[in-house]
C-alpha cells in the first residue's frame, strides 16, 4: 500500500553529476528534491563526502544513532555508474553509529546506485522515524517518489527474486535493485545493509554488503525496510562525460592490466578475495583464536585454490557492476544449511569475501562449509561478519581465561573450534533470543563493561583491574571491532588501524601487504609517509564512488620502475584520465589528495564535535601491537628474541619468557606512541590529535563553527 507519493523532475546527469539530493523524513512522509549547492560539491566530490557533510549539517553533538534527527545517508560519486571502466558500481553509506557514536561509513558495490544515479540522484537521506515498517520506492519510468508498506518479512535474502518478480512490472529483473537489512539488524549494534540486485547471467539475486558500523541497524531503527530503485541503465555515454573517448581508453588500459597481472598474481578473478587466505596465514598474519596466533596448518583445508576449484562456480563471469574485469564477486550456487531456521534448505551463497572466512579461523574453525553456513546466515539476518566474529571470539577467550562461566552465558560453554554452540549463538543473537545473546549483540565495547561487571560481582574482584586484563584482547578501537589482520608485527598497519577515523577497518588504511609481506616501508619515516599519503587517496576512492582493488590489489608491471612501487603510480594515471575527462578538468594527484584531507578533516571534525577524536581515542589494544601471553610468545619465541636483540637494548641473558614479553610489550608499546607523534606531524594536529588552525586554514574550513568545535576540543584535552 502506498502511504506517500511525490512526483518529480528527473535531472540528467552531466559529467558525471545529477546534482541532486533526495531527501526523505519517515516521521512526518515528507519527501523532498533538492539542489546540491555547488560549494558542497567542490569541497567534498561526492560519497563519503556527501555522506560526511549532510550528516555533519544535519546532527549535532547530541545526536546518537536512535535519534530521530539522525541521518542515514547514501552517496555514489561522479564515477558511479560508469561502465566503460572498472569498479564503478560502489557507493557509500555513513551516519552515526550505534557502535561508535560518531560519524561511521561503509562502502559497498552493486547496481543500486548506479539506478539511483540513472534515476537522477546523486545522494539520498533519511531522517525521522516511521511508526511501522516502510519502503522507499523510486521509480524512474514513472517519475515518482513513493514510501510504501514493506514487505510482510524480516527476511533479507530469500524473498529476493519474488521481490523483484513483484516490483519490475514490464521490466526487466535487471532493472531494480534495493538496499535493506534483515532481522540481525533489528536486534544488534552491528546490522549491515544487503545491496541486492538481479543479476542475469545467474538468474538469481545477488547480494553485496555494507557491512560496517551498524548501517543495518540505523535502518531498521528508522522504520525502514529498504529502498527500491526501478531505472534502465543505458549503455553508451550514461555518465555524460565530457570527453568519452577518453574515459574509454584509460578504461580499456586498466583492463589490460587487469588482464595481464590477476591471473599470476592474486587471481581475485577465480579465488575472489578468499586469495588473501593462503597469504596472510603464509605471514603469520590470518586471525586465529582472537587473533592471538596468525597461522595454522590447517588452512591448507580453506585455501584461496580449494575456494577456487571446489567452491566457486565459474561458468559466469562475475563482477560487482558492469564493467569491472577484475570480478572478484564469487559465489557458489548450491549449500546446504546445516542448522538454524532454515536447516535442510539448499540456498546459493555470494562470496565469502576474506574477511568472512578469516572470521570463522578466528573462533579456531577451518572448514568451508561453515564459512558458507556463516556467510550466508550473516547476509541473511544482515550483519557485519567481521563484527559478529570478532564479538564471539572476544567472549570465547574471556572465558577461557575465566573472565566469564556459564552462569553468565546462560549455561553454555565457549570454547574454540566448537561449531555447534557459535552458530546457536549466531542465531539467537540475530533472533533477539536469551538475554545473553542480547548483550553479545552490542559488540565489544559493551561487553568488556558488561563481563567486567559480572565478575567483579560474582568473586568480589576490582571492576577496573578485570576491564584492564580484557582490554588487552578486546579487539576493538574507538568501538569498532578490528578487521582481519594481525597487526602484531606491522606499526605502519598497527597505525593504519589506530589513527583510521572511523575504527579498524582496512579501507582508509591497508598497509599490512605493502610493510609486512612486500617490506616496501623499512623505515620508520616512511612508515609515517605512507600513514598520511595511503589514507587520503584510499579515502579518494570512497569519495569518488570507485573500487580501490583495481588499484592496490593489482601492481601495474611499470611501478616497478617507480621510485615508489606501492603507490602504484602508473595506475594512478589511469584514475586521473578517468576524473579529467569525466569532469573536463586537469586535474592532478594532488588536487585528489586535496579533496581527499578536506573529507578526511570533516570526519575529523565530526568526531571531536561527538566528544572522541583525541589521541586517547587512537589507542589500539596490546595485542594489536603485541603478543599478550606467554604462550602466544613462546609460539614464536625464536622470531620475537631476534626481535629484542635487533631492536632494543636488552641482552638475552637468561630471562625467562615472561620477562622477555614484557619488555616485548614495553618496547612495541613505545614504538607505537613514537609513530603516533610523526604521524599527528605528518597530517597537521597537534600531539592529542587534534588539528591545528592552520591546517584548517589551509583546507578551506574558514567558518568560525569548525574552529569551534576544534577550539573546544583542545581547550577540554588540556584540562584532562
Ligand atoms: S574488484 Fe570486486 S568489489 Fe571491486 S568493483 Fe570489481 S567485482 Fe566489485
Amino acid at each position: 500500500m502506498t502511504l506517500a507519493s511525490i512526483s518529480y523532475q528527473k535531472a540528467k546527469i552531466n559529467r558525471g553529476y545529477t546534482d541532486r539530493l533526495l531527501e526523505i523524513n519517515l516521521s512526518d512522509r515528507t519527501m523532498v528534491v533538492k539542489e546540491i549547492p555547488q560549494k558542497t560539491r567542490e569541497m567534498f566530490v561526492g560519497g563519503r563526502g556527501y555522506c560526511l557533510k549532510m550528516v555533519y549539517d544535519g546532527t549535532t553533538a547530541a545526536t546518537r544513532y536512535d535519534s530521530s534527527e539522525n541521518i542515514l545517508a547514501f552517496a555514489g560519486g561522479p564515477f558511479c555508474g560508469e561502465s566503460s571502466f572498472a569498479g564503478t558500481g560502489k557507493f557509500i553509506i555513513g551516519s552515526i553509529s550505534p557502535l561508535t557514536g560518531t560519524f561511521c561509513d561503509s562502502n559497498v558495490g552493486g547496481y543500486f546506485f548506479p539506478l539511483v544515479k540513472n534515476a537522477g540522484f546523486d545522494a539520498i537521506t533519511v531522517t525521522g522515524k516511521s511508526d511501522s515498517d516502510v519502503i522507499i520506492f523510486i521509480d524512474d519510468n514513472k517519475g515518482t517518489i513513493s514510501l510504501q508498506e514493506a514487505p510482510k518479512t524480516d527476511s533479507s535474502l530469500l524473498e529476493a527474486e519474488n521481490l523483484v518478480e513483484e516490483w519490475r512490472g514490464e521490466s526487466k529483473p535487471s532493472s531494480i535493485a534495493f538496499v535493506n537489512a534483515g532481522i540481525g539488524s533489528k536486534n544488534t549494534f552491528f546490522g549491515c545493509v544487503n545491496s541486492i540486485y538481479y543479476d542475469s547471467r545467474r538468474g538469481r539475486c545477488r547480494a553485496k554488503q555494507a557491512g560496517r558500523g551498524g548501517m543495518g541497524t540505523i535502518m531498521r531503527d528508522k522504520g525502514l525496510w529498504g529502498i527500491v530503485v526501478k531505472s534502465t541503465l543505458g549503455g553508451g555515454n550514461s555518465n555524460q562525460a565530457a570527453d568519452k573517448k577518453r574515459v574509454r581508453t584509460a578504461g580499456t588500459d586498466l583492463r589490460k592490466v587487469i588482464r595481464d597481472v590477476d591471473p599470476n598474481e592474486l587471481r581475485l578473478a577465480q579465488q575472489g578475495t578468499t586469495s588473501l587466505l593462503d597469504m596472510m596465514n603464509n605471514h603469520d598474519i590470518l586471525p586465529v583464536n582472537n587473533y592471538k596466533f596468525g597461522r595454522d596448518d590447517r588452512q591448507v583445508m580453506v585455501s584461496g585454490k580449494i575456494f577456487e576449484e571446489k567452491v566457486f562456480d565459474q561458468k559466469h563471469p562475475d563482477g560487482c557492476f558492469a564493467g569491472c574485469t577484475l570480478s572478484c564477486t564469487k559465489g557458489c550456487e548450491t549449500h546446504t544449511l546445516t542448522t538454524g531456521p532454515y536447516a535442510g534448505r539448499t540456498v546459493p551463497v555470494d562470496g565469502p569475501e576474506y574477511e568472512t572466512a578469516a572470521a570463522i579461523t578466528n573462533l579456531g574453525i577451518f572448514e568451508i562449509p561453515a564459512i558458507m553456513e556463516y556467510a550466508w546466515y550473516c547476509d541473511e539476518y544482515a550483519l557485519d561478519t567481521i563484527s559478529t566474529g570478532v564479538v564471539i571470539a572476544f567472549l570465547i577467550e574471556a572465558y577461557q581465561e575465566g573472565h566469564l562461566t556459564k552462569d553468565d552465558t546462560g549455561g553454555i560453554e565457549l570454547k574454540w573450534d566448537d561449531k555447534e554452540t557459535i552458530f546457536a549463538l549466531l542465531h539467537n543473537m540475530a533472533a533477539g533470543q536469551g538475554s545473553f545473546a542480547g548483550e553479545v549483540g552490542r559488540g565489544i565495547r559493551h561487553m568488556k563493561s558488561w563481563v567486567s561487571e559480572r565478575a567483579a560481582t560474582r568473586n568480589g574482584n576490582d571492576k577496573e583491574k578485570i576491564m584492564r586484563e580484557l582490554e588487552l584482547f578486546g579487539m576493538e578501537s574507538k568501538g569498532l571491532e578490528f578487521s582481519m589482520y594481525i597487526t602484531k608485527e606491522s606499526l605502519a598497519q598497527q597505525g593504519g588501524y589506530g589513527f583510521a577515523l572511523k575504527g579498524p577497518q582496512h579501507d582508509e588504511s591497508w598497509l599490512i601487504a605493502l610493510d609486512q609481506i612486500k617490506n616496501e616501508m623499512p623505515t620508520f619515516a616512511q612508515k609515517a609517509a605512507a600513514l598520511r599519503w595511503f589514507p587520503l587517496f584510499r579515502t579518494w576512492f570512497n569519495i569518488a564512488g570507485l573500487c580501490k582493488l583495481p588499484w592496490i590489489d593489482v601492481r601495474h608491471p611499470d611501478a616497478a620502475k617507480t621510485a615508489d612501487p606501492a603507490k602504484n603510480l602508473p595506475t594512478v594515471d589511469c584514475y586521473l584520465e578517468l576524473v579529467n575527462s569525466t569532469l573536463g578538468t586537469e586535474k592532478t594527484l594532488d588536487d585528489l589528495l586535496s579533496e581527499s584531507e578536506r573529507c578526511y578533516l570533516l570526519h575529523k571534525i565530526i568526531n571531536l564535535r561527538q566528544g572522541f577524536g583525541t589521541r586517547t581515542h587512537d589507542r589500539i589494544p596490546l595485542r594489536a601491537m603485541a603478543p599478550v601471553f606467554t604462550d602466544e610468545f613462546s609460539s614464536r619465541r625464536e622470531y620475537y628474541i631476534n626481535d629484542l636483540k635487533e631492536n632494543t637494548d636488552i641482552k638475552i641473558n637468561g630471562q625467562d619468557d615472561a620477562e622477555l614479553l614484557e619488555t616485548l610489550q614495553n618496547h612495541r608499546r613505545q614504538q607505537y606512541e613514537i609513530l603516533t607523534d610523526a604521524v599527528y606531524a605528518e597530517k597537521g594536529f597537534d600531539t592529542n590529535g587534534i588539528p591545528l588552525n592552520e591546517t584548517l586554514q589551509r583546507l578551506g574550513f574558514n567558518e568560525p563553527e569548525y574552529l569551534e568545535i576544534v577550539n573546544q576540543a583542545r581547550q577540554k584535552s588540556n584540562q584532562e
